[in-house]
């Protein structure tokens, strides 16, 4: 289909179901063929590959994934599009749509249950704005058995994801994603190949899944909320941001000392580590309080 004939098609089965679309679920549906390809190829399925889908829409996305992959399972939470959904792919048993909200459905059932015998597992999709870093968090820190997942995001977040130390877009996320996957950016995707136009421009990442984290760390969530602290007061010194957002009522002496122990200069801003000063900072605290 060329980029013209998927943008007529989007109108033509919103206009035959009757649909106006729902702003509040992010709802801006691709219509760029060349963007649908990048995506695919970002993805590189084999034939046994299982695809779990978050927000097919009016399944633009999953009619290539459906061509590729040996299984889709798509989740999507407006209801109103799932006659739709079911009606487009009725003759491809291979693909299942499911009603379901991405921040609350079971994923590690759904993939046992409609991927089975499929391998790698991939996520491809284009995300609800609005969700995006929670759908993603979820995707990361439920363990599931994921190999690759590429997504359409907003270019911001994207550009979180990839920055680097001490730069304006370094953050919670940034470090979150480093220590579960390795990034690439694929393709930049501006706001005019969807309908409706979204107000922001777009971007497709490919997050690979690592065996196991980036950096060794004793305390999953120590990390995590020592990593928290240092954003959540990103302009102060990493003593201040710790003993404002994790060690209320301890004696900042104590916390300095425990900085200078795992090597980190007290005074440099949280904002500024590495994923290894993080972790390095994680244990340290780990085995002081632990
Ligand atoms: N995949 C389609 C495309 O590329 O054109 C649609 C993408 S659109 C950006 C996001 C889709 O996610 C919408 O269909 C929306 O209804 C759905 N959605 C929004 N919130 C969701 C949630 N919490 N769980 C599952 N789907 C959701």
């Amino acid at each position: 289909m060329t980029e013209e004939r998927i943008a007529e098609r989007t109108r033509r089965l919103l206009a035959e179901h009757g649909l106006h679309l729902k702003k509040s679920l992010g709802q801006n549906f691709l219509t760029d063929r060349q963007v649908l390809d990048r995506m695919i190829e970002a993805a590189g399925m084999g034939g046994d590959t299982g695809v779990l889908e978050i927000g097919p829409g009016i399944g633009a996305l999953t009619e290539r994934l459906a061509q590729e992959a040996k299984k889709v399972v798509a989740v999507e939470l407006d209801q109103r599009l799932l006659p739709l959904l079911n009606q487009l792919f009725a003759d491809r048993p291979h693909v299942g749509i499911h009603h379901g909200d991405a921040m609350e459905i079971d994923f590690h059932r759904l993939i046992r249950e409609q991927l089975a015998g499929c391998s790698p597992i991939h996520v491809v999709a284009n995300l609800p704005y609005y969700v995006t870093s929670p759908i993603l968090m979820r995707l990361l820190e439920e363990q599931l058995p994921l190999d690759r997942i590429v997504i359409m995001i907003q270019k911001e977040v994207a550009e979180r994801m990839m920055a680097e130390p001490g730069s304006k877009a370094y953050g919670a996320l940034t470090v979150a994603v480093r220590y579960y996957t390795t990034t690439q950016w694929v393709t930049r995707v501006p706001a005019h190949v969807f309908v409706p136009r979204p107000r922001v421009d777009s971007a497709v990442v490919r997050l690979d899944v690592r065996p196991r984290p980036a950096v060794s760390v004793r305390n999953e969530s120590l990390f995590f909320a020592v990593v928290r602290a240092a954003f959540g007061q990103r302009r102060k010194t990493l003593s201040n941001a710790l003993s404002h957002g994790l060690f209320t009522g301890k004696q900042k002496g104590k916390i300095i000392g425990w900085l200078e122990e795992a090597g980190i200069d007290p005074q440099r801003r949280g904002e500024t580590l590495s994923l290894e000063e993080f972790a390095r900072l994680a244990n340290r605290l780990d085995e002081v309080e632990g």
